[in-house]
């Protein structure tokens, strides 16, 4: 019997912006993280929006 050795990945990381895949990780129960793929456009996404936030605050 070779199942015992078989590996199941319950952590999932998931693009905040895209929902797309990013990698998975081994937890003992299920979890999703979220974080920034590897896309220019979401990456994209993430600097934009601080840049926004920079100069509304620097308006004031
Ligand atoms: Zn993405």
């Amino acid at each position: 019997m070779n199942h015992s050795v078989k590996k199941v990945n319950m952590g999932v990381i998931l693009c905040r912006h895209c929902n797309a895949l990013i990698d998975t990780v081994d937890t003992n129960r299920i979890a999703t993280f979220y974080g920034v793929c590897n896309q220019p456009e979401c990456r994209q996404q993430r600097s934009v929006t601080n840049a926004s936030i920079r100069d509304v605050t620097e308006e004031e």
